[in-house]
């Protein structure tokens, strides 16, 4: 198996390379040449299995051998014992043809905890093998940098530094960073925004001198492996309801739609999904896409659903390959041109194969409370903010109640639980695992906002150089 950039301009690679890039050089996303496809009986076949099996089985071809089975068997093993339920992401029937799948079982209680607790474990074991060591340097505006540091906790050949700004995380969401008590973790408290932690780490990114020296790298949604392990779960649940014999549908809240990108690899493979229905929040611009085919750029908007506030969703791009007929060069002209102008039109003559396969709804923030509180009383399912938006668009697109939807619920309500309570006037709480959290150590260091004071943390904290 071999991987080729979105934008035509940088060389194949093979699956290990492509992990450790992330990015293509060219400024591509990495893509398979081409789609691995499993028959009907394969589909079949891959009934009753566990999620680790099925996981093994869905990804080996993407690997595409550069890593020993037994060894991938490890990882995904070891992933998934992360995750507190049996089922690692198990299925929920709401009415008769509604279903919610439930993939915020994992140690930080989001979804990203599926593709990240593997990534990690590969990652290492690719460093290892290769007797390499990375300093992995993030900004978190108190979301997803949890599941960043617990994806990489503990693993020899990676330390870890993520910036937050101070005092605008949620105590949830600073805890869950600051209690890992690993060597290998360490927590910044900034002071200042999110956006000047996110211009620290970009400008650590550009000093060429310090990011050789560190061996910086990053962790970003644009990693076609996190990609790769969330196809699992479209084929588990399409699996679990009748694939290849019944048609299920999807409905997905979506920010950097990688989520929802996996979905339409499923379908590449052979899986026959239904509309992928994208949700999105007041920050609408993917919805305004696939209903108009067109995007503009306009700012971002703070909502109830965080990770869902963004303005350019980067894997976007990796379908617009497709759009694009896999020209990469053309693709990559219009790519600049949206960077410059900030307007987008899909190609005409390829915009109906789009059209035909994805759905798309928006919902603001009263219409996501009104939808949270609609849940609980009539199924009594408290559901946090984004995936109240996944389970409000599926509602919306249903045409039929012989095709079952899947909704995918992205995070834990007791992530959100200002929110939750605000909707239906029940505080969830933590889960059982996380219930002494408000009393665990925390450990984090606190800096201004200067570059300077940042490195000098970094290069006197990690670990890489004194164990090697
Ligand atoms: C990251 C995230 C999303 C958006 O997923 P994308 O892959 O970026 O589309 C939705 N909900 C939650 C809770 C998330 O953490």
């Amino acid at each position: 198996m071999r991987y080729i950039s979105t934008r035509g301009g940088a060389p194949a690679l093979g699956f290990t390379d492509v992990l450790l890039a992330g990015l293509a050089r060219d400024g591509g996303l990495y893509v398979p040449e081409t789609w691995p496809r499993l028959t009907a009986d394969e589909i079949r076949a891959l009934r009753g299995l566990s999620y680790e099996e099925l996981a093994f089985r869905i990804m080996r071809p993407f690997v595409g051998g550069e890593v020993a089975d037994a060894d991938l068997k490890h990882m995904i093993d070891g992933a998934y014992a992360t995750f507190r339920h049996q089922a690692v992401v198990p299925l929920k029937q709401l009415d008769e043809s509604l279903w919610l799948m439930e993939l915020f079982h994992g140690p930080t209680l989001a979804f990203k905890d599926v593709a990240l607790q593997l990534v990690g474990r590969l990652y290492d074991h690719v460093l290892t093998k290769r007797g390499a060591r990375v300093t992995i340097i993030g900004a978190t505006s108190g979301d997803t940098g949890s599941a960043a540091l617990e994806a990489c906790r503990d693993r020899a050949g990676i330390d870890i530094f993520m910036l937050h700004p101070k005092g605008r995380v949620s105590e949830v969401q600073r805890r869950q960073m600051t209690t890992i008590g690993s060597a290998n973790v360490f927590n910044i408290a900034i002071e200042g925004s999110f956006d000047d932690c996110q211009d620290l780490v970009k400008a650590m990114f550009n000093d060429h001198a310090f990011r050789d020296r560190i061996n910086m790298s990053a962790v970003n949604s644009i990693n076609w492996a996190r990609v790769m392990a969330q196809v699992v779960y479209y084929a588990a649940a399409a699996v679990a309801l009748g694939a290849p014999d019944r048609r299920v549908g999807f409905s997905v809240p979506s920010g950097n739609f990688g989520n929802i990108f996996a979905g339409y690899v499923a379908r590449q493979m052979g899986f026959d999904l239904a509309a992928l229905i994208v949700g999105a929040n007041r920050n609408d611009i993917l919805a305004r896409f696939f209903t108009t085919g067109r995007m503009e750029i306009t700012g971002v908007e703070p909502s109830l659903s965080p990770s869902m506030d963004i303005q350019v969703s980067s894997n976007l791009e990796r379908l617009l390959f497709d759009l694009y007929d896999r020209d990469g060069a053309r693709l990559g002209e219009a790519v600049t041109a949206f960077r410059r102008t900030g307007r987008f039109a899909a190609p005409e003559a390829t915009w109906g194969r789009i059209e035909g396969l994805f759905r798309a709804v928006s919902l603001d923030d009263p219409g996501t409370l009104r939808a949270m509180g609609e849940l609980h009383r009539e199924t009594g399912e408290l559901v946090d903010p984004h995936s109240a938006i996944g389970i409000h668009a599926a509602m919306a697109c249903r045409t039929d109640r012989e095709t079952p939807i899947v909704a995918l619920a992205t995070a834990h309500p007791a992530k959100f639980p200002d929110a939750v309570e605000k909707a239906t006037g029940i505080r969830p709480g933590l889960p059982g695992f996380l219930a002494d959290l408000h009393e665990r150590v925390e450990r984090m260091a606190g800096l201004p906002n200067d570059v300077r004071a940042v490195q000098d943390y970094v290069l006197s904290h990690r670990r890489n150089d004194r164990n090697s």
